[in-house]
């Protein structure tokens, strides 16, 4: 027998899950809902480890859920830290072409910003970039001034806190085992008991599919994990950058190149890059889960990737065990950077969805299957979209099934 009963379970403590349930909260005042989190505190995965950055949206494909929730999720999140307090500092970004291939690619990236309705967008010369970062190098220059910096995992905690001043509840050290079908409800079964619900919203992040998977479903993608390391720049050298310092990127991959970014409470990190990760909630380059490497190798889309990517793939393993080869990288944005001048600091996990043809799934998806939602690779700039995500996701709960404000 389930221990309790609730309208909705969010399964899911990172900033996605926590902003459907608020969004639940929000919409559905008397909805009983309950979001379980499997460690002992909200945003200790993705939403605790990433650049701290409110992207603008420049980077994704006109009419993608990632540019228009990004657009408008940027503008949303800066006003909700302001509104509760959390650091937020608008302190624009560059984005830098190092060589001359690498200007229609930006001009390229100015016309997506553009047509994303992003403002104040600027191509600069170098007396310009110059006055706005004294020391970045390169050979064309992007201006996006709208570009800001804040702290995710403030953000979660205040999320958390809303969802329960509305009534929800907030289960930590909670990690859902299995889900069960039973009569039209779904029973989740956690380490803290059973709870029987109407409905069940799956955002698990690194481990959405095996989630997924546990409620039966069949999914056209697996996670593989992706780790993103950093660099501390070293505080006498802070001076280098002023803001955001980022290279084109290459718009086949989900991942922004490495790049300089100030954080809201001081320092600059450098980084991060994209290897493959040996745990998917492995945070040390040691880290190794048998169950996930082998999950990994098993499955065929990552050996479709392997062949696709191995290249770029190989470049990223080569500047990860190599320290002077990434310094050379970053080099290329900031000219007068040397090896002392940062140190290893932590890293982060990408929750990357791969489709069997080994294709690196682009935009943010959803599948509703019967009264379970599946929210699979909600990667960055899902932090920055975090609030219209979850609108969205109770939207298609109302839809989907049929749910009723009461
Ligand atoms: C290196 C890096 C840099 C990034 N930089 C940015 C950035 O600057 N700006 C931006 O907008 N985005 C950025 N992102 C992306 C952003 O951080 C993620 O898109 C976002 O945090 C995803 O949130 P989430 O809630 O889906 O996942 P998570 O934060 O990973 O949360 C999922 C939660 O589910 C829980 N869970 C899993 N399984 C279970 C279970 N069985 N039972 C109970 N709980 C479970 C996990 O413990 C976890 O807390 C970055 C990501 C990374 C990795």
């Amino acid at each position: 027998m389930p221990d309790q009963r609730f309208d909705v379970v969010v399964i899911g403590g990172g900033i996605v899950g926590l902003a459907t349930g608020l969004q639940f909260g929000r919409a559905f005042p008397k909805l009983r809902l309950l979001l379980v989190e499997k460690e002992s505190d909200v945003a200790q995965h993705q939403s605790g480890h990433n650049s701290g950055v409110i992207h603008s949206g420049i980077y994704y494909k006109p009419g993608s859920l990632k540019a228009r929730l990004c657009v408008e999720g940027a503008a949303a999140m800066a006003e909700f830290c302001r509104e509760h307090g959390i650091a937020v500092q608008v302190c624009g970004k560059i984005i830098v072409a190092t060589t001359n291939e690498e200007i229609p690619r930006m001009q390229a990236l100015l016309e997506r910003g553009q047509a994303n309705g992003i403002s104040g967008l600027k191509l600069l010369s170098k007396e310009q970039a110059r006055e706005i970062e004294p020391h970045c190098g390169g050979v064309g220059w992007l201006h996006v001034p709208g570009t800001a910096i804040t702290d995710y995992p403030a953000v979660c905690k205040k999320y958390a806190e809303l969802i329960a001043a509305q009534g929800g509840t907030v289960s930590t050290s909670t990690e859902v085992t299995g889900i069960r079908r039973t009569n039209g409800d779904a029973v989740v079964e956690t380490t803290r008991g059973a709870f029987a619900t109407k409905y069940v919203i799956n955002c698990a992040g690194l481990h959405s599919d095996r989630v997924s998977h546990m409620a039966g479903e069949k999914t056209e993608v697996t996670i593989v994990p992706f780790r993103g390391e950093y660099y501390d720049l070293v505080p006498e050298r802070g001076y280098l950058v002023h803001g955001l310092i980022y290279p084109v990127p290459d718009l086949r991959f989900p991942f922004l190149g490495v790049h300089f970014t100030r954080r809201v409470h001081g320092g600059v990190d450098a980084g991060p890059n994209a290897v493959l990760a040996l745990k998917r909630e492995g945070y040390r380059r040691s880290d190794f889960s048998f169950r996930d490497i082998a999950g990994t190798l098993a499955y065929s889309g990552f050996w479709n990737m392997a062949r696709r990517y191995w290249r770029s793939g190989a470049g990223e393993i080569y500047r990860s065990l190599h320290k002077p080869a990434m310094v050379r990288a970053m080099q290329a944005l900031l000219p007068e950077i040397t090896g002392t001048d940062i140190v290893s600091d932590g890293s982060g996990v990408r929750a990357t969805a791969v489709s069997r043809d080994g294709s690196l799934v682009d935009d943010f998806q959803f599948k509703c299957s019967q009264n379970i939602l599946h929210v699979w690779n909600v990667v960055s700039p899902a932090a920055t979209a975090s609030l219209p995500i979850g609108r969205e996701i109770v939207g298609m709960a109302e839809r989907g099934f049929g749910l009723q404000s009461n």
